[in-house]
């Protein structure tokens, strides 16, 4: 068998060792009581970010929603198929998560695909779904940076879904704005207050 295949086949043992033998374990204790995240993420599909492998989360944790960019449209309330609105709706409304998460990350294939014009309709979805958040004239045009951006405009469209916004307004809603340095392994957080990126701490 190919070496990677049998891999996450270990993998599989391992989590069921861990979380799913015995008559208290984990998985069991969840399907009895249901989940009740308190934290969503929204986070890249890129395999080098996994909130909860980065977090160190069990499951239960963290109700994650993965996406090219880890981008959040404008609430449109359409025809179309809004897989990631669906999500928000799920953890915001029905599982009435206390923080949101925007997780973005460098070197982002997604936000590299929206800066380089030039690629743009060489594919059939990523072009169409990158546009959701809009490229700045004045922008940043280096890669990091404008995911930086990318993790504002979600921001921003965040608060045009009314019930994420009422639940601001309440404050039983966090956003925050988290950037992952992939070389650093290293999590960086917006700071409302001075308007920039730091570490975060522990
Ligand atoms: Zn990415």
């Amino acid at each position: 068998m190919e070496k990677t295949f049998k891999k996450i086949l270990e993998g599989y043992r391992l989590f069921r060792k861990k979380y799913a033998e015995g008559d208290n374990s984990i998985m069991r204790n969840l399907a009895v009581h249901g989940q009740k995240p308190e934290i969503m993420v929204v986070s890249c599909c890129d395999s080098r970010v996994d909130p909860a492998l980065i977090l160190q989360c069990k499951p239960g944790d963290l109700l994650v929603v993965r996406n090219v960019a880890n981008i959040v449209p404008p609430y449109e309330k359409d025809e179309a198929l809004h897989g990631t609105s669906a999500a928000l709706e799920f953890g915001v409304r029905l599982l009435k998560v206390r923080h949101l998460i925007l997780l973005g990350h460098s070197q982002c294939a997604g936000i590299d695909a929206l800066l380089n014009s030039q690629d743009l309709g060489k594919n059939d979805f990523i072009s169409k779904w990158v546009s959701s958040i809009k490229i700045e004239e004045n922008g940043p045009k280096d890669c990091d940076e404008y995911a930086k951006l990318g993790l504002r405009l979600s921001y921003i469209n965040c608060l045009t879904f009314p019930w994420i916004k009422k639940k601001i307004e309440e404050k039983s809603l966090m956003i925050h704005r988290w950037f992952f340095d992939i070389k650093k392994g290293q999590i960086f957080t917006y700071s409302e207050i001075y308007g920039v990126y730091q570490s975060l701490n522990i």
